[in-house]
This record gives structure tokens, C-alpha cells and sequence, in this order.
């Protein structure tokens, strides 16, 4: 059965137009990358390739987009998450610092090659907001407004009057702007990276699982069940569904992360008198939290928001009461809002919260780890690795690369990660009280 058929429930698949299958692939092809995943890092790595003229090829193992890239909150955030841009610099040098600009142009990047391929992903470029949650916290985001702007990036601090002028309530304390940020519908731009990648000639096999690879000294011979794909160089973008959908592929490199169930809710719509309420200039939010409190519009003016829940039974009906409830602190009239929609995704986390690039052998690349901030950096790496795979030096190209570390207790850290967030909320209510 093709993918998107089977294609998971949430907002982003009720909203968005859908994509005509592609085939499966069947028998024996060549191409001149060969690419395993088609998230935004596979799909962004086929258009870079393809915008070059070069016969990338890309297998889906159910439908584009069906991994994280169709599933999250959308929020286009030029930041790593928990990790500051000193600390990249630390431990990698002059490659930590090409990897800050990186970074930090990944917002700007998404939103001119969307603009440039005529997307149509429902992106707004209204900024990236990061409340302070605490008075504390705002020594904080004083930190990293320095940081980013000594990077030259247009980081800025509101006080807590201006924030509670743009957010439509005063429950934060100030904090942290970034304009080269802002949200789009991520399903539509997993679509339309999709589309414009085979108008620029790249091949796109759904319903083509990937189940074993190999080098032969001179090519990869990537083999699905009913066929395989031969180039010189390998782009493995499977990030934290590695070992979801075929667990013997890529063990190592599905125990570099621990999946984390992400959950999402969007309410109903909103009036335009609400809309002009909360938070008028659309801007997307996600505060200082450890256990983030995050939401942004989507176009037909639903907030979207989610978390992680320690617990998973009954995960989506709790993270509507919960989500519910978190609103209505923040903005009484939406005491009565109606949930419409729940669903989730992996996200896949560091134990270091740093993200992992790898060379997975002669021309292979793979990057892991994007701790929930991967909408803006799967896009710019996507194309990072286009290049590395064609030979591009990885320092040259800002890409710091890791040996893979396959955590030793993979399966336990998967249970134990939900207790690493209560321990978060813990830490958030501490410092609240201070
Ligand atoms: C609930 C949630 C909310 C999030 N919110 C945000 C946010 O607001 N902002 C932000 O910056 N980041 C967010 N993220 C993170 C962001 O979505 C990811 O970092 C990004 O989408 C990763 O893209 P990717 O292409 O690397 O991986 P994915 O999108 O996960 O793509 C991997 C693909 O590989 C395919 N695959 C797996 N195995 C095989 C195989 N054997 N053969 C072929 N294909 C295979 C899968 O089907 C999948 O389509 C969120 C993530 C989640 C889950």
C-alpha cells in the first residue's frame, strides 16, 4: 500500500493539497546520489543536487514527508536548542564557528529557497520569539542576544512591556527575537521541496523502503525488496525513524539518537477578534522553558502548540487537556477553546543535545540529532550534505563531523527519556519560584 494512503492523521495532512504518489522503484537503476529518507534533509539534498544538474535519485519508505518533516509545530528557529553558539565554537574551532553561520542563516535560507521554487509551504517570515519564563531567564536571553548578534545575526531583546504588547499577555517577562525566523505548514514544504526537486530532475521513489547498503570500492548499492539504486556517493537521511520503519538498516546510526514522542495539539479557529488579541503580528513562540511552552497560527488561524508527556497512554487526549489548560494561563479567553486536532512524531535527541554529522564511508554522509530544532536546519544541511557528498570538503562546508556513538543503552534511554522531562518541569517550577 502506498504511503500516503496510510498517511498519519494531524492538521498538516487535513490542510494541505496532496502530492501524487510516486512509484516504488522496481529493478536496478543508476544515479549520481543516491538518497535514503525524504524528510527535509533527503528532500533538501535532492533539490540542491538537482538544481545543479546533477541525477540525484531518493527512496521514501512510505510517503514524502511522513516522518518528522510532516509532523511538527513548523516554527523556522535559527538556533540550536539548549546548546549556545560559543559552545559550538568550544568544542569545534574554526568548523564550530562556519557551523554558527550555518545555523544561523538556516531560517533566511528556508524562507529564500521557498520564495525562490515558488512554494506554496503557508510560510510566514514574522520571526522567531523566545519569552523568558522567568525574571531569571532573562539574563538569559541578554546572554544570547549578545552571542548571536557577535555572530553578526540580527538577534534582539524585548523588556517585558513589549512583550506583552506583541504576545497579548503579560505571563512572560520579556525576552529574545530573531525577525529572520517564523513558521511555516511543514507538510506543504515537505510537498513542495518534493515537487520542485523532480521538476529540477531528481527521481523520488515512495513506498520504497531501503533495506540494506553496500560498497563495492567504487559505488553504493542502496537494495530495496524489489530493486536497488547505484551511485558514487550516499546520503542517509532517516534521522530518528532510522530503526523505526526497518530496524536492521542502520543500527549504529539509529542508537546515535533517542527517539522522543513529540506531541502535537491545534485548536479550532480562532475569531478575528482573538486573533487580534493574541499575539497580532503571527509571530512564532517557543519560551526559556526546559518542558517548552510553544505555539504559532497556522493560515487559517488555528494555534498550534504541543510537548512531551512523561507518561504515553492516553498521550494525545491528556496533551489536549494539558495544551488547554497552558493557553488559558496565558490567555483567559481562550478558557473554552476547542482541540481539534492530536498527533505525533519522533524527534530525535543527543545525549549532548549537540546535532551529529558522519561520514558514513567514501562519499556518504548522514546527520542525526536536531533536539527539536530541525525545520530551518535539516533545510540547510540537506543542501550541506549535497555538497559534502560530491566531494566538498566537510570543514570547508562548516559540517564538524562526529564518530557515530551508538548510546549503549539505547532501549533503556528510550524509557528513561520521558523521566529526563519531568525532571525539566521540576527544574521549571524551581526556578520559577525564585
Ligand atoms: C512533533 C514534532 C514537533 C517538532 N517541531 C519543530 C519545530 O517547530 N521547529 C523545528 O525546528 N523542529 C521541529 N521538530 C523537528 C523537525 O521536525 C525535524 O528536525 C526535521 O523534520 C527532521 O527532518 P529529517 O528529514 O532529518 O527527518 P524526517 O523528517 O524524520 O525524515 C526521515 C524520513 O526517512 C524515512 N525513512 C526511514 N527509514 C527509511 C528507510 N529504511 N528507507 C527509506 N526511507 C526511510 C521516513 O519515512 C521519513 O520520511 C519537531 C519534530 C516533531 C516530531
Amino acid at each position: 500500500m502506498n504511503g500516503e494512503a496510510t498517511f498519519p492523521h494531524s492538521l498538516w495532512a487535513a490542510a494541505t493539497q496532496h502530492r501524487k504518489a510516486a512509484a516504488s522503484l522496481q529493478g536496478d537503476e543508476d544515479a549520481d546520489v543516491v538518497i535514503i529518507g525524504g524528510g527535509f534533509t533527503g528532500l533538501s539534498a535532492a533539490l540542491s543536487l538537482a538544481r545543479q544538474g546533477l541525477k540525484p535519485a531518493l527512496l521514501e519508505a512510505k510517503a514524502v514527508g511522513w516522518g518528522a518533516s510532516g509532523r511538527n509545530n513548523g516554527q523556522v528557529i535559527p538556533t540550536l536548542s539548549g546548546v549556545e553558539p560559543d559552545m559550538v565554537v568550544e568544542r569545534y574551532g574554526e568548523v564550530g564557528e562556519r557551523f554558527v553561520q550555518l545555523i544561523g542563516s538556516s531560517a533566511s535560507y528556508l524562507f529564500d529557497l521557498v520564495r525562490e521554487e515558488k512554494i506554496d509551504a503557508e510560510a510566514e517570515q514574522t520571526g522567531w520569539i523566545q519569552p523568558a519564563h522567568t525574571p531569571g531567564r532573562m539574563k538569559l536571553s541578554e546572554q544570547r542576544v549578545r552571542a548571536w548578534s557577535k555572530f553578526g545575526f540580527p538577534a534582539g531583546l524585548m523588556d517585558a512591556d513589549a512583550m506583552k504588547k506583541t504576545l497579548g499577555t503579560g505571563f512572560w517577562y520579556g525576552g529574545m527575537v530573531n525577525p529572520t525566523g517564523g513558521h511555516v505548514n511543514p507538510l506543504a514544504l515537505a510537498r513542495g521541496l518534493a515537487d520542485a526537486a523532480e521538476r529540477h530532475g531528481a527521481r523520488i521513489f515512495e513506498d520504497s523502503p531501503a533495506t540494506a547498503w553496500a560498497h563495492d570500492g567504487k559505488r553504493w548499492t542502496v537494495s530495496t525488496q524489489a530493486g536497488s539504486l547505484r551511485a558514487p556517493a550516499m546520503i542517509t537521511a532517516t534521522h530518528a525513524y532510522t530503526a523505526e520503519l526497518v530496524p536492521r538498516l542502520a543500527p549504529r546510526l539509529a542508537r546515535s539518537v533517542v527517539p522522543v514522542l513529540g506531541l502535537q495539539v491545534a485548536t479550532e479557529t480562532l475569531s478575528e477578534r482573538q486573533c487580534a488579541e493574541i499575539l497580532p503580528g503571527r509571530q512564532a513562540v517557543s519560551d526559556t522553558r526546559g518542558d517548552l511552552r510553544f505555539f504559532r497560527y497556522d493560515a487559517r488561524n488555528r494555534l498550534v502548540t504541543g510537548g512531551a508527556l512523561v507518561a504515553e497512554l492516553h498521550a494525545e487526549e491528556r496533551m489536549k487537556s494539558i495544551a488547554s489548560s497552558r493557553f488559558s494561563e496565558a490567555f483567559p479567553q481562550l478558557k473554552a477553546v476547542g482541540m481539534d486536532y492530536t498527533w505525533s512524531g519522533y524527534i530525535g535527541v543527543t545525549v549532548d543535545r549537540f546535532p551529529h554529522v558522519y561520514n558514513l564511508g567514501p562519499g556518504a554522509w548522514a546527520w542525526m540529532g536536531c533536539n527539536g530544532r530541525g525545520v530551518a536546519l535539516s533545510v540547510a544541511i540537506g543542501d550541506r550534505l549535497a555538497s559534502a557528498a560530491l566531494g566538498t570538503p566537510a570543514n570547508d562546508l562548516g559540517l564538524p563531523v562526529s564518530d557515530i556513538a551508538p548510546l549503549p543503552f539505547h532501549g533503556f534511554s528510550r524509557r528513561v527519556a520521558p523521566a529526563y522531562l519531568a525532571w525539566m518541569r521540576l527544574k521549571d517550577r524551581i526556578e520559577y519560584q525564585q
